[in-house]
């Protein structure tokens, strides 16, 4: 059988393999993997594509493992938040839903592999950094049948850029140029063939979870995963949230942001990064909301854009071109002189990993963005520069502030794990920036400091902020 021709630009599909298409197969199998989404998602709508071509029903599955590194009580409570959701919508589409929660290493591992072996092909998300890369390189050989991997994580396809940007300014002209052809609208066809259950074995459709929201604190609990990392105190999963910060964001923020967003407490980001992250909302429909609501009401809508696509989709490409993504060793060659000239600087204050983690050191303004992101699970855009530029500052090597950022990342953010994660720790150690003025132990990495922060932001506020986050655990701020 012929590998079939689709409207989603054929430059957001990758064929993994050289499996063909199942004859006589009774389904299409969308695996979605990090866009956990119906909306503006073009691996959906691929697949939703792919299933009317071949007079087929389709399938979505999502899965989650208790497994992945560092699944936590915060990430599991997440990801579960969005799945009533997603079901309701896959419902009202006619098309089927298996989400599978694999509470304990005994539970099978292999659904994905069973729910394959009837479907024509699998359709994913391709993606550079964590499960899914993981995923996308080992699958594809074991499936036995053609395996897609779509991007719809970009807006501009990560594939139009052949080789890793040196920075902002050399991919920026390029989105320019190429923003026009892809900064449009993706729905998916309703579908022809209905989902029906009767299409998968008995002994299969046993092991599907039902997902309700008052079923998720007990869903979490019986998984063997981390129970310390609390679920945040201010985010709660699922695309009608991530609507909502969006529209609060239109409605509230936007006008301010060119002025404000380097204001941790003026409040004036969209907070949108952990709905980013799991794919619970794209970029694209993000992207064309402020756009269109920036034209209506007359506003300046740029910078947000250059943070949301530019430096964003910078992040996935160097993610993309980039083996070792969690070392020093892509960092640029004036990068390595200068840390090799200061690596034996000495460090006047130096903090374990653990008192790092719990935020005990004497800056009240480093441990209030530490302690945000111990409860909250993010911290503000602009003190998370100052937040990584300390945590080098107070470790005795580079790798090991490196390692240190990372794992605080992994651990306990819900925008973690993403190619934003680790090309932004990077940053920190001049990835994607320029040579500074010499000073001891940054060498020629840019170097912020309190005095800065203080005289920049409203540093007081912000700490009275997180203290009283600590004390009450809730975040007034909570939508
Ligand atoms: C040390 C360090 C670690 C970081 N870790 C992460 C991370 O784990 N996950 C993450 O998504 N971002 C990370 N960032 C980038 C940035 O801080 C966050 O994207 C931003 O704070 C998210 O909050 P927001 O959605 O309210 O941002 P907004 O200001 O509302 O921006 C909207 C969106 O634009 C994108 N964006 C904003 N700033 C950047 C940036 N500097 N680079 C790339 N994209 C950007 C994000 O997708 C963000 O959600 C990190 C930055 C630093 C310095």
């Amino acid at each position: 059988m012929n590998r079939t021709d689709v409207s989603v630009e054929p430059e957001r599909v990758r064929a993994l393999n050289l499996a063909p298409l199942r004859e006589g197969a009774g389904f299409v199998l969308y695996w979605s993997q990090m866009n956990r989404r119906v909306e503006s998602n073009h691996g959906f709508a691929f697949s939703v594509r792919l299933a009317n071509e071949h007079n087929l029903p389709l399938l979505v599955y999502e899965g989650l493992t208790c497994t992945y590194t560092h699944a936590s009580d915060r990430l599991h409570t997440f990801v579960l938040e969005a799945v009533p959701g997603t079901a309701a919508e896959l419902r009202r589409q006619r098309v089927g839903f298996f989400f599978y929660l694999r509470a304990t290493p005994e539970h099978p591992n292999d659904v994905l592999y069973r729910l394959a072996a009837d479907s024509l092909c699998v359709v994913t998300d391709d993606y550079p950094t964590f499960i899914a890369a993981a995923h996308n390189s080992r699958v594809p050989e074991k499936i036995g049948v053609a395996y897609y991997a779509v991007d719809s994580s970009c807006i501009v396809p990560m594939s139009r850029h052949e080789k890793r940007a040196y920075g902002a300014y050399t991919i920026r002209p390029k989105i320019k140029r190429e923003l026009p052809l892809y900064l449009k609208k993706i729905e998916a066809e309703p579908v022809k063939r209905p989902w029906r259950d009767d299409l998968l074995p008995p002994d299969l459709r046993k092991l599907r979870t039902d997902v309700r929201a008052s079923n998720i604190p007990a869903l979490v609990a019986g998984c063997a995963i981390d129970h310390s990392v609390r679920p945040s105190s201010s985010f709660t999963g699922g695309y009608a949230m991530a609507r909502r910060h969006l529209d609060l964001f239109l409605e509230k923020k936007l006008y301010r942001y060119d002025r404000e967003s380097n204001q941790p407490s003026k409040r004036a980001n969209s907070d949108l990064s952990p709905y980013l992250h799991f794919g619970q909302i794209s970029s694209l429909e993000v992207a064309l909301a402020v756009q269109t609501y920036a034209e209506e009401h007359g506003l300046m809508a740029g910078d947000f854009l250059e943070e949301l696509i530019v430096r964003r989709e910078l992040a996935f490409n160097f993610a993309r071109f980039t083996p070792h993504i969690k070392s020093l060793e892509p960092l640029p060659d004036w990068c390595q002189r200068t840390l090799r000239k200061h690596a034996a600087d000495p460090r006047p204050v130096l903090y374990s990993p653990e008192q790092l983690e719990k935020g005990e050191t004497y800056d009240a303004l480093w441990n209030a963005t530490q302690k945000e992101l111990l409860i909250r699970g993010k911290i503000h855009g602009y003190y998370r520069m100052y937040w990584g530029k300390k945590i080098i500052e107070w470790t005795p090597t580079y790798e090991q502030a490196l390692q240190v950022m990372i794992r605080l990342h992994d651990v306990y953010a819900l925008d973690g794990r993403d190619p934003n994660t680790y090309t932004n720790i990077l940053w920190c150690f001049g990835l994607h920036d320029r040579p500074w003025g010499e000073r001891p132990i940054f060498g020629q990495l840019r170097y912020m400091s309190l005095e800065g922060m203080r005289r920049k932001t409203n540093t007081d506020e912000y700490i009275k902020e997180v203290m009283a986050l600590e004390e009450t655990g809730k975040d007034p701020y909570r939508i």
